[in-house]
């Protein structure tokens, strides 16, 4: 008996009737006699709103709390979806993160996944039983409830299907696949048929939120077949699939782009040795991760300016840790910008071809758009730029590169 596991979105499970689509498309996938789990997100904007319940009580609140009450959305669906799969005579029931159990660390709110004990759920494949399991969730050590970071059903999913060995693991979403740059803001954005681990990781880890980082990361070392779909149509998604499987090589095969940035300068740092750690150090002992950094070159050789970036959610706190540890720490001023967003391109036919990199230069140029920072790795490039010019950028940027549909 093939297993697979199917992954159903908060739009995907919205209202009662979204519900229902879904235990039909579930049911046909038991009926042809697969082992079938389901794993679901909570229904759209719920989680958004017990976050906010959360931070109306305590901003800086217990991470563990947060976890008992953010991961109670998948809970109601779950119920629901089981309920629906019932009605259509389907044996179904529901499983919560603890009671697999789907095993976590300690990192409430951001948890990663350990091991998942699948043992039960097989028997009960035998048995013809769907499991409905409730994604974003886990259980840690402490034998509390942990939270996988926003987006986190898709590792849920992702998770579920290495352990269980599954064929397949189709992730149903509100769109129709993964497209060459989020079809919501660039219209002519293209579905791509096939797209590599490699790609699809540093997409999502660039800001396309239809795949959660970590769940591209979990497919690409358990080579777990994923498919991205609609819930809502019956086509063909996009497969996410080794390099190797790809003929045709596109030089860019996709643009990501992240509002989740903030950008910090510090103006006159000593230009000496250790500046860096003293400015990184206090930043990483308080949980700040830095992204992109740049440091000018200094005129006089005794001073410089430091320009780099954090989420912004993490500002705040980024600033309020460089003015409280000030120690070996000299600059004149600190500069602080929400107003940016990055634009990155992606694709593994980079590493072969050259000029890349000024076509995107150029391009932005053209449109008068300044670039504030810039940072590169094999496969992609990434620049920093004024929220106000994003989707400016995001439609000039498609068009350079040759992905716009026809
Ligand atoms: P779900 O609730 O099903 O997990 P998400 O909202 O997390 O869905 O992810 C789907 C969304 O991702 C789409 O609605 C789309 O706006 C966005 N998105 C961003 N970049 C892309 C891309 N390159 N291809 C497809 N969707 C993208
Ligand atoms: N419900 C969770 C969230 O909104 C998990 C998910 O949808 O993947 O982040
Ligand atoms: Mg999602």
């Amino acid at each position: 008996m093939a297993r697979i596991v199917l992954k159903f979105g908060g739009t995907s499970v919205g209202d009662i009737e979204r519900i229902k689509n879904v235990a039909r498309r579930v049911k046909r996938e038991a009926d042809a006699g697969h082992g079938v789990a389901v794993v679901v997100s909570a229904m759209a904007g719920v989680t958004n709103q017990l976050v906010g319940l959360v931070n109306q009580i305590s901003p800086l609140h217990d991470a563990r709390e947060y976890d008992a009450v953010v991961a109670t959305g998948e809970q109601v669906t779950v119920g629901l979806l089981a309920l629906a799969l019932q009605e259509l005579g389907v044996s179904a029931r529901s499983w919560t993160g603890w009671q697999i159990p789907v095993v976590t660390d300690n990192v409430h709110g951001k948890a990663r996944i350990q091991r998942i004990d699948t043992a039960e759920l097989e028997r009960r494949f035998d048995d013809g039983q769907v499991a409905v399991v409730a994604g974003f969730q886990g259980v840690g050590p402490d034998n509390r409830i942990t939270t996988l970071g926003r987006g986190g059903s898709d590792t849920s999913a992702v998770a579920l299907a290495a352990a269980l060995g599954a064929e397949r693991c189709d992730i149903y979403t509100d769109v129709d696949g993964v497209y060459t740059c989020d079809p919501r803001i660039v219209a002519k954005a293209r579905k791509l048929d096939k797209i590599t681990y490699e790609e699809m990781l540093e997409m999502a880890s660039l800001g396309a939120k239809v795949l959660q980082t970590r769940s591209v990361e979990m497919a690409m070392n358990h080579r777990v077949r994923v498919q991205v779909l609609s819930s809502f149509a019956d086509a063909p998604g996009t497969l996410v699939v080794d390099e190797d499987e790809i003929v045709e090589k596109e030089v860019v095969s996709g643009i990501a782009y992240s509002r989740d940035e903030a950008k910090i300068t510090l103006t006159k740092v000593a230009d000496r040795p250790g500046v860096a750690a003293a400015i990184f150090g206090p930043l990483a002992d308080f949980g700040v991760n830095v992204d992109m950094i740049v440091q000018n070159v200094s005129d006089d050789g005794k001073s410089t300016d430091l320009t780099f970036t954090v989420t912004r959610a993490d500002l705040d706190r980024a600033i309020k840790v460089l003015k409280e540890n000030r120690n070996g720490l000299d600059f004149k001023e600190l500069r602080p910008d929400a107003g940016v967003v990055k634009v990155s391109v992606i694709g593994v036919g980079m590493r072969s071809h050259a000029g890349v990199a000024l076509t995107m230069f150029k391009t932005l140029a053209d449109k008068g758009i300044n670039i504030q920072v810039i940072s590169t790795s094999e496969i992609k490039i990434s620049v920093l730029i004024n929220e106000q010019y994003l989707e400016l950028a995001l439609r000039a940027l498609h068009t350079a590169y040759g992905l716009d549909a026809a």
